[in-house]
């Protein structure tokens, strides 16, 4: 071999090597773009599933909620006591057909959504009279209210007290009606917080006998039972009220009662006397309750008719 054949050699190897080393970066490179590139989608990824979690999970929190701390719902356990029995509305069966039906017509909502439409008159000032209680704002610790018996021939004989600021308002209420002929009926008024706590702890004890831990029995029941603090009756403020007839032949609260014409009473002339339809249809969202036709909550006649005109919420009132 002479020596311009071994220079060419050479040459040859140092090319070749050359392009390897070349070969060699070109993959590194790529194969960092590409590593970059899945980082970023895998970011991205996660950072959208937790997104998305978080949403269901607000979202299913809200719909959970409502059905599970509702009045009716609560009372459920107390018609083993033989108390009044609105207390028995909670009839699981009822409740998970009635919110499933009502879920349906969501074309109903925009109506009355009343998000786009101007607010019909001055917007009353909040007072006692309008204090919120809800499964978000539990009534204050320790509040107590003054209540006193409703005066009326109708009455159930348990629960039959009322906040002493606002029982006037409720007897001339179920007096008018009954003047122009539409006999009602109070099932459940004031509840004391005892009341609801040992509605409350027996429902837990219930599923500890079953076999649940601390928390699952606290969850369970109160799927069943609204938690203390959170039962609008522990206000004086809330009435449950039904025709006499009706409640005759209904031994449960049910969404029927909004066909009877003493219902159509209520609803037109519940404002003149300071209440409101609390739980309407459609707002389950907003107020985390299902519909319940028969449940009235004295507000004064002003916020009352703010709201009833306006077609909106307790919780839209305060929070305007
Ligand atoms: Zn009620």
């Amino acid at each position: 071999m002479d020596k311009r054949q071994a220079e060419k050699l050479r040459e040859e190897k140092r090319r070749k090597r050359r392009n390897k080393k070349i070969k060699g970066y070109t993959m590194m490179a790529v194969c960092a773009v590409i590593l970059v590139a899945l980082i970023v989608f895998a970011v991205k990824g996660v950072i959208g599933f937790v997104a998305g979690s978080e949403s269901d999970i607000d979202a299913s929190s809200t719909v959970i909620s409502s059905d599970v701390n509702s009045e009716s719902s609560s009372d459920d356990t107390s018609s083993d006591e033989d108390v009044s029995s609105d207390e028995g509305t909670e009839n699981p069966d009822n409740s998970s057909d009635e919110s499933s039906s009502e879920e349906t017509p969501d074309s109903e909502e925009p109506e009355n959504n009343p998000a786009n439409t101007t607010p019909v008159g001055e917007k009353p000032q909040q007072s006692w009279s309008t204090m919120l209680v809800n499964q978000w704002s539990y009534m204050p610790e320790g509040y107590v209210p003054e209540v006193r018996p409703i005066v009326y021939e109708g009455v159930s004989p348990l629960n039959n007290q009322f906040d002493v600021r606002a029982a006037e308002a409720l007897e001339n209420m179920l007096a008018d009606a009954r003047a122009a002929g539409y006999n009602m009926y109070l099932v459940s008024a004031y509840r004391s917080h005892d009341y609801q706590v040992n509605l409350f702890n027996r429902k837990v004890n219930e599923y500890k006998a079953l076999g649940y831990d601390d928390t699952e029995a606290y969850n369970q029941a109160s799927q069943w039972v609204a938690i203390p603090g959170t039962s609008e009756h522990c206000t004086g403020l809330a009435a449950d009220i039904v025709s006499s007839t009706w409640y005759n032949y209904n031994s449960d609260l049910t969404h029927d009662f909004e066909e009877t014409e003493h219902f159509d009473w209520l609803y037109s002339h519940c404002a003149d006397y300071g209440f409101i339809l609390r739980y309407p249809k459609n707002r389950e969202a907003t107020t985390g309750i299902t519909y319940e036709p028969w449940h009235y909550r004295y507000v004064g006649t002003e916020a009352a008719r703010y709201i009833m005109d306006n077609n909106i919420t307790l919780e839209e009132f305060c929070a305007e």
